[in-house]
């Protein structure tokens, strides 16, 4: 599903990803892990293009990004992107968070996308807030309503960029249980977190990034248990 090969990407001098190879089949979920800065949000980001790079290819659904909007426009309609801080819209209900896009850029009627925003808002646990602006709601029950924000354009792929390290520890299990929930159901997932307990549980592969490259991938099991890299050796003792 998602294809990238020898890519790099330049912030003016300084180059931020350096050669990075990283294949995501239909269905794989993936946790990426690194120190900060080591270029996490920015290889996320550059899978939906909200990044350009500059060499090798990046290919999502079959389709290459390059500089053709319209193609990029269907990429980012299959992709879905949760942030660490929700970016819910806040003059907006949770329900209108949920139904603009679908009705704007899908073009679906307003019933059947409120009908579709209360069942992800219920398969989120919050189909109660609907009616409310974001403001009113816990940190937890807005992160879940921007992944059902995200799930109402019937993503094939969902990207998350720290979804729970704005919370609080009482609301990070709520999101991880749907990010479980999720992961459970099949769907292919690029995830940057530090929830190392999520990583276990759901990841097929553990993707760890540092100074700008992947320096190690594997099944979590083997990628804890016996780290082969000294950088992935180091940042283990460290929040282990
Ligand atoms: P964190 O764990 O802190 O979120 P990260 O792994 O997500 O870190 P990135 O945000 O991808 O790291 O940043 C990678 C590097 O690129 C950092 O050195 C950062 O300073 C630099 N960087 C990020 N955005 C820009 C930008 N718009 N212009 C220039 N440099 C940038
Ligand atoms: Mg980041």
């Amino acid at each position: 599903a998602v294809e990238i090969l020898g890519m790099h990407k330049w912030y003016g001098e300084f180059n931020v990803l350096r050669d990075i190879n990283l294949r995501v089949m239909s269905g794989e979920r993936i946790v990426i892990a690194g120190p900060s800065g080591s270029g996490k949000s920015t290889l996320i980001r550059c899978i939906n293009r909200l990044e350009t790079h500059q060499k090798g290819q990046i290919i999502v659904n079959d389709v290459e990004l390059t500089n053709d909007l319209k193609r990029i426009d269907e990429v980012r309609r299959e992709v879905g992107m949760v942030f660490q801080h929700f970016n819910l819209f806040p003059h907006l209900t949770i329900l209108e968070n949920c139904t603009l896009a679908p009705m704007w850029v899908r073009g679906i009627p307003k019933a059947k996308a409120e009908e579709t925003a209360m069942h992800f808002l219920k398969r989120v646990k919050i189909p109660e807030q609907a009616k409310k602006y974001p403001g009113q709601l816990s940190g937890g029950q807005q992160q879940r309503a921007a992944i059902a924000r995200s799930l109402c354009m019937n993503p094939k792929i969902m990207l998350f960029d720290e979804p729970t390290s704005a919370l609080d520890p009482e609301m990070i299990k709520e999101v991880l249980d749907t990010m479980v929930t999720l992961a459970q159901e099949g769907m292919t997932m690029l995830c940057v977190t530090h929830e190392m307990g999520f990583a276990k549980q759901v990841a097929d592969r553990v993707v760890f990034m540092d100074g700008g490259q992947i320096v190690e991938q594997n099944e979590p099991e083997a990628f804890f248990s016996n780290p082969r890299h000294p950088r992935t050796k180091e940042f283990l003792s460290q929040i282990l």
